[in-house]
């Protein structure tokens, strides 16, 4: 099965659409998310609904549940944290429910695990290799060999010899013996320094993962931001992938 796995679109339409328009275009037979449809830009609504209607499997970011609930916001700083109020106020009941319904973690088929921060909690960032490796036993009680993971906004597998990054990772053939972690970067707020859309796609049957960087129109996005009144330092760092 070939997999297209994104994550933390938040609330950006255009590279939300540009993603998926090229994942039809690689044929990808499955898409899934990794949670954080919304928060920080300002089309929470239509990326919720593109979400849904063409079957994306979700599971719940930490942005997803504090602008469905608004708990818990003391966590996110100030640009994040405003911009939650207004998603929470932007939002449908019916998208509202559908975030609020989300599941904290889904395996999908017998392939791999998907979680937002690590294996053992939505809301830990795993930054770097030595923060992996406490993860892993959690994997290998559960017989679990891939878990893909978001929440950092950052491409990067850890196994439990390597990390790789950058164009490593462009190409990478998994080993079926072995343990890995995987981010396939965001959609809608990259943090490398790459301000181009991230996404990946997974190949179950030959084991073998490609990272792809889409450009996108980043201007529209960042006008809607401004226009929306949310805090222009949103807008501003997708210009930088920051
Ligand atoms: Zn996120």
């Amino acid at each position: 099965m070939k997999y297209a796995i994104i994550s933390d679109i938040h609330s950006n339409l255009e590279s939300l659409e540009e993603v998926l328009r090229e994942i039809d275009e690689r044929g990808a037979e499955r898409v899934v998310c990794l949670g954080d449809i919304v928060g920080y830009n300002a089309n929470p609504n239509e990326c919720i609904e593109l979400v849904r209607e063409r079957n994306i499997a979700c599971i719940m970011g930490n942005h997803d549940a504090a602008a469905s609930s608004l708990e818990s916001l003391d966590y996110f700083n100030y640009a994040a944290r405003s911009a939650l109020i207004w998603t929470n106020r932007q939002l449908r009941e019916r998208n509202r429910r559908f975030l609020a319904g989300l599941p904290e973690q889904k395996m999908i088929d017998s392939d791999f695990l998907m979680v937002h921060g690590s294996p053992l909690d939505r809301d830990t960032y795993l930054l770097s290799h030595y923060e992996a490796l406490g993860q892993f036993p959690y994997l290998e009680e559960r017989g679990v060999n891939s878990c893909f993971f978001g929440h950092s906004h950052r491409p990067v597998l850890y196994s439990y010899d390597s990390e790789v990054v950058g164009e490593g990772l462009e190409c990478h053939q998994l080993k079926k013996e072995t343990y890995y972690l995987i981010n396939p970067g965001s959609v809608g707020q990259p943090r490398d320094g790459d301000p181009r859309a991230s996404f990946l796609l997974f190949d179950s049957d030959t084991f073998q993962i490609e990272v792809i960087r889409l450009d996108y129109d980043v201007n529209k996005t960042a006008k809607k931001v401004f226009a929306a009144g949310l805090d222009p330092i949103l807008g501003e760092r997708l210009y930088l992938g920051i």
